[in-house]
C-alpha cells in the first residue's frame, strides 16, 4: 500500500485564515512543511480518504486526477473533511456524466447530508459502521470508533493489504474502552494519528496534544498493536498548539514519532 498526505492542517489550516499566531506567521515565512492544508490522504492513487476544502490545490500540486478514484472515505462531517458542495463537479451538468464513477463510503450522518442536498443524484453510497469490515477491491477497511463528534458514528479507519495493515487516526481524543477493546489483537504497519493540540491542550475530549498522543501511542506500544518496525506519523496540525514543523520533530523524536507534512509519502510492502 502507498498513502499520500495531501493534507497535515487542522481546520482552519497553517497559517489559518485571519490569523497572526507565531506559528502562522513561521508557515507565511519559510513555507515548506510548516505550511498544512486541511488533513486528507489518497491510498494507493485511488482510495481518497474525505474531502476537505483544498482539495482542488492539493490535486493540482501532487499532479492528480481525482477522475482515478475507485471510492471515497469519509471519517466524519466535520466541513474540513466533507465539503459536500465539491461533490457536485463530478456530475452533470458540470460533466456528461449521470452516475459517479467511484463509490462513497460514508456513515449515516454524512449519507443523509448527501442525499438532502443532492436529492435526485444517482449516488451509490454504502453507509458504514464502526468495527464492521468492507471489501474495496484488494483493499479491506475497517472503520473503528473515534472519540470525536459525539452525534455521530466519527470513524478512524483500518486499511488492510497483503499482510499489511495502516491506522489512520484523524480526529479523535482518546478512544474509548470499547475501541481499545476492539484493537486488541491488531498489529498495524502504519498510524497515522492527529496531533491537533501540540503543546497546548484543549479543554475539548475530540483531539490529542503532543502529551496524549504521545499516551495513545504507549498504549498500543504496551498491547503490542506497534511493533519495532512500526511506523508512526502525526497528521491534523493547529497553529494554536505553537509547535513549527522543526519544533514538532523535536518533541516527537524521542517517542519515534514522526511529525507528518503535507505531500508525505508512506509505502509499505
Ligand atoms: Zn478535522
Ligand atoms: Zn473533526
Amino acid at each position: 500500500m502507498e498513502l499520500l498526505l495531501l493534507g497535515t492542517g487542522a481546520s482552519d489550516g497553517i497559517p489559518a485564515f485571519f490569523n497572526d499566531s507565531r506559528v502562522s506567521r513561521h508557515a507565511r515565512e519559510h513555507g515548506g512543511k510548516d505550511v498544512r492544508t486541511r488533513s486528507c490522504a489518497l491510498l494507493n492513487g485511488d482510495i481518497q480518504i474525505d474531502f476537505p476544502p483544498d482539495l482542488f490545490c492539493q490535486y493540482r500540486r501532487e499532479g492528480l486526477d481525482p477522475q482515478d478514484w475507485s471510492a471515497l472515505v469519509f471519517t466524519h462531517s466535520h466541513e474540513d473533511h466533507f465539503c459536500v458542495s465539491e461533490l457536485q463537479y463530478a456530475l452533470f451538468p458540470f460533466t456528461d456524466r449521470e452516475s459517479l464513477p467511484y463509490v462513497i463510503y460514508a456513515n449515516a450522518e454524512i449519507e443523509r447530508k448527501i442525499e438532502a442536498r443532492y436529492p435526485e443524484w444517482p449516488i451509490e453510497i454504502v453507509q458504514t459502521h464502526s468495527f464492521e469490515s468492507y471489501q474495496l477491491g484488494k483493499v479491506k477497511l475497517t472503520p473503528i470508533a473515534a472519540h470525536h463528534k459525539e452525534d455521530e458514528d466519527s470513524q478512524n479507519l483500518i486499511f488492510e493489504q497483503d499482510g499489511k495493515t495502516i491506522l489512520y487516526a484523524t480526529d479523535t481524543g482518546i478512544w474509548r474502552e470499547p475501541t481499545w477493546e476492539f484493537l486488541q489483537g491488531w498489529s498495524f504497519d502504519l498510524l497515522i494519528l492527529e496531533c491537533t493540540d501540540g503543546k497546548v491542550p484543549q479543554a475539548y475530549h475530540g483531539h490529542l496534544s503532543i502529551e496524549t498522543a504521545v499516551s495513545v501511542v504507549d498504549r498500543l506500544r504496551n498491547m503490542n498493536a506497534l511493533h519495532s518496525s512500526s511506523t508512526i506519523v502525526t497528521t491534523h496540525h493547529s497553529h494554536l498548539g505553537e509547535a513549527t514543523h522543526a519544533e514538532l520533530e523535536r518533541l516527537l523524536e524521542p517517542h519515534a514519532i514522526h511529525p507528518g507534512f503535507d505531500g508525505m509519502r508512506l509505502t509499505l510492502g
